[in-house]
């Protein structure tokens, strides 16, 4: 039998050294914008998320963010008191065995959705930015890489505001921006037109973009299913790359109705965890684009199993971002370089969110619709700390 140790006898063999994960530390951010920004489901100006940060035994620190746009304190205390007793002492190149075992603590008990995977998505994506790291290689490799060290995204959102307004976002942030594709806020309330101005917004949107640009339309499930319909019919002439959660999450029914009942690509999944949720979605074919966010879906190893699953079912891919933190911006990017199927990554071009620069470098800027990765190892940016205290909630 060959010898297994250190300088045994077979040439080339050699056994990774135990590495294990000893300490935790977390984040709690809220941060004011200026301006509240308008959209279906109402209106959003406190930024908040959760960040979880491990350190090894060897000194290797990873970060990830656990989506947390209301009360960011429960999904810290979900981290510390249910998942870090499961994490405490393991080795970071286990994500997959660990993922399972903190999935495994509350499943049979019902809790297969909510605050137990969004705190699960920030210790997952900070276990493989170490994992990462360890390697010496970008995170987007250590996922298993997709030959890119780009990815194509489209400039999310123009929200709602008067028509000459919504107008002239496109022509700033898209047209001048270089931007291939974009999307648009629709699901306006009873008080500012309703779904009849939503029809005047994709015509504005679209004349202000030209033909060229792909443009999508988020309703952020404001419409019912019978609503959807009609308003899809009326706006296919202004040829919609997609329509994004037309109704709510839980109403499956409603997108498989939808996406039978009118011709424009159905896309959705922010609001979904794990990949249960996502596996009835495709089962039904309701979406023709998923959008799981990397901080909610259960981090990097849930995307990446979806990602096989989007495969299998021929769908398309379209990491979902929104009003996070820089942390799972950036990790989307990652997830982004790494998926298969990939229709583009949300890139974020609002300016308002005062939790998205929280490194020590600017977050990669899109040139010609594209994102060039950083090519340090892991994540490839660093925790600005000064930025982290100032947001830091007692
Ligand atoms: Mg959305």
């Amino acid at each position: 039998m060959a010898d297994r140790g250190a300088g045994g006898g077979l040439a080339g063999l050699r056994y990774a050294a135990p590495m294990r994960i000893r300490k935790l530390e977390t984040y709690v951010l809220e941060g004011k914008a200026e301006r509240a920004i308008e959209f279906g489901a109402g209106s959003y100006g406190t930024f908040t998320a959760t960040l979880v940060e491990l350190t090894t035994d060897d000194g290797i620190t990873g970060i990830g963010e656990c989506i947390a746009r209301k009360a960011p304190r429960v999904t810290d205390r979900v981290v510390r008191d249910l998942l870090w007793p499961v994490v405490d002492g393991r080795d970071p190149r286990d994500a997959a065995g660990i993922w399972d075992d903190m999935f495994r603590q509350l499943r049979a008990w019902g809790h297969y959705r909510g605050f137990v995977q969004e705190a699960m998505s920030g210790i997952d994506q900070a276990i493989w930015d170490i994992a990462a790291k360890a390697q010496g290689i970008p995170l987007y490799k250590a996922l298993g890489g997709a030959g890119r060290t780009s990815v194509p995204v489209y400039g999310s959102k123009v929200y709602t505001a008067p028509l000459d307004a919504m107008a002239r976002s496109v022509q700033d942030n898209v047209v001048k921006a270089g931007h291939k594709a974009f999307k648009i806020q629709l699901g306006r309330s009873a008080a500012s037109g309703g779904y009849r101005a939503d029809i005047d917004v994709a015509r504005v949107c679209r004349e202000a973009a030209g033909p060229g640009i792909e443009m999508g339309a988020d309703v952020n499930s404001a419409y019912d299913a019978a609503t959807a319909i009609k308003v899809c019919h009326e706006i296919a002439r202004y040829d919609l790359a997609f329509i994004e959660e037309p109704v709510y999450p839980d109403d499956i029914d409603g997108y498989e109705l939808i996406r039978r009942s009118q011709p424009i690509p159905l896309a959705g999944g922010e609001s979904e965890f794990g990949i249960f949720g996502f596996r009835e979605i495709l089962r039904r074919r309701a979406m023709d684009i998923v959008q799981p966010d990397v901080a909610r879906i259960g981090g990097f190893t849930a995307a990446m199993r979806l990602g096989a699953l989007v495969h299998a079912h021929n769908v398309r891919y379209a990491p979902h971002t929104g009003f996070s933190c820089g942390v799972a911006q950036l990790a989307s990017l990652h997830l982004a370089a790494a998926v298969p199927n990939l229709w583009r990554s949300e890139q974020m071009f609002i300016t308002e969110n005062p939790l998205a620069e929280i490194f020590t470098a600017p977050l990669p800027t899109p040139a010609n619709g594209e994102v060039r990765l950083p090519t340090a190892a892991g994540l490839g940016l660093e925790l600005d700390m000064k930025k982290v205290a100032k947001h830091r909630l007692a």
